[in-house]
């Protein structure tokens, strides 16, 4: 089948590699495969973390449990190694009633998946390297982390590989007829495809007109690699890499303003240092800004015509929810199984 995919950023690659894979003629075409999120993302796979519940936690436990196959695929096909850190993720709190309150949630909720609670002088015993501040954690096990910039170069490589057409152009409008698309409309082209799928992220607003929205982040990385595992409160989100470490993330209602600021900068050194002290010592790289493709209630939007797939509104776990996501296209594509999940996550629920 001839595939068109709409944006570059890991959901459109990961679906481009999935399908490519299965023996499809895949083409993407994306206005710019810098400026996704997806290339700035802290890549942590923190479902219990984030404290999901309810149909997300299934969608985003499912996803995290694809990671280790996922990856051996792309490992395979790009021949690049992607750092994926399986340590686990300790959630840190600040105060008793944070605490209790997590305690709580992943006494219900999170009962298949191994966590450990770290309180007081057994927390400061476990990691010497954090300050008085927080009073305690819980770790995650099944969590950890991938470096989501050798994750998207592995996708490129894949996708090359396997000979999928990317092409730079913006789509500016889809002609569709009875529920099909017949033409996407490019500024430099027309395209025309058996099926389509469109993961344009935070611009998919005037395209789909869908209530995504841009999300800014601004995101530090310095040197360093003495961490062995995520450490995630409320103040920052201490994430290390092979030998860099990334401090996120601010969340800032600023359209698409890609300009780092300074009360940005500073609050993620302060929120990084306020928990691990020694981080002030460490040599400063640089400073990126992403938009996550929000949404109002927070979850993906998935969307299915005749012959295309929406899929967008990965808000602020894109790099966690993109096997599931390429998974989600590809059963529907080879075998005709439509997932739950297209009618959980429906675009519809915004027009009920
Ligand atoms: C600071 C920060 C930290 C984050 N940390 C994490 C994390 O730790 N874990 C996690 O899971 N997620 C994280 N996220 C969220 C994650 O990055 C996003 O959810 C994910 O990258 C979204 O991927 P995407 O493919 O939908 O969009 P994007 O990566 O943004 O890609 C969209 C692509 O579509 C293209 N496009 C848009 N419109 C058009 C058009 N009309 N025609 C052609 N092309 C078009 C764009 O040029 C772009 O290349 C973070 C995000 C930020 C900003």
């Amino acid at each position: 089948m001839n595939i068109l995919i709409i944006g570059s950023g890991v959901i459109g690659l990961s679906t481009a590699f999935e399908l490519a894979l299965a023996g499809h003629s895949v083409k993407v075409v994306t206005r710019n495969y810098e400026e996704g999120s997806s290339w700035v993302a802290g890549g942590m796979l923190a479902p219990y973390s984030e404290g999901l519940t309810g149909d997300l936690l299934r969608f985003s436990v499912e996803s995290l449990r694809l990671y280790p196959e996922f990856l051996d695929r792309l490992q395979e096909i790009s021949r690049l190694r992607i750092y994926f850190n399986r340590n686990g993720i300790l959630r840190l709190f600040l105060s008793e009633e944070e605490y209790e309150e997590a305690k709580k949630l992943a006494a219900k909720n999170y009962k298949d998946t191994e966590f450990e609670e770290l309180y007081g002088e057994e927390l400061r015993k476990r990691e010497p390297l954090l300050s008085g501040e927080p009073i305690a954690g819980l770790l995650f096990k099944e969590e950890g982390d991938v470096d989501a910039e050798k994750l998207m170069d592995a996708l490129l490589f894949a996708c090359e590989n396997l000979r999928v057409k990317i092409q730079v152009d913006e789509v500016v409008s889809l002609e569709k007829r009875n529920g099909r698309i017949e033409i996407a409309k490019g500024l430099k082209e027309n395209y025309v495809a058996d099926f389509y799928v469109l993961t344009t992220g935070a611009w998919s607003k005037p395209l789909l007109d869908l209530p995504v929205y841009p999300v800014k982040g601004q995101i530090l990385k310095v040197k360093g690699s003495e961490l062995d595992k995520v450490y995630y409160s409320n103040i920052s989100y201490i994430i290390p890499k092979e030998n860099f470490i990334l401090i996120g993330a601010t969340s800032e209602d600023a359209g698409f303003d890609s300009r780092p600021t300074v009360g940005g900068v500073r609050s993620l050194l302060e929120g990084a240092v306020r928990i691990i002290p020694s981080l002030s010592e460490a040599e400063l790289l640089s400073v990126k800004v992403g938009f996550r493709p929000g949404t109002p209630d927070d979850m993906p939007i998935f969307d299915t015509g005749e012959n295309y797939v929406v899929s967008v509104g990965h808000y602020r776990n894109g790099i966690l929810w993109a096997p599931i996501s390429a998974k989600m296209v590809l059963d529907l594509v080879e075998k005709g199984d439509r997932s739950p999940y297209f009618d959980t996550f429906n675009a519809g629920r915004f027009s009920e």
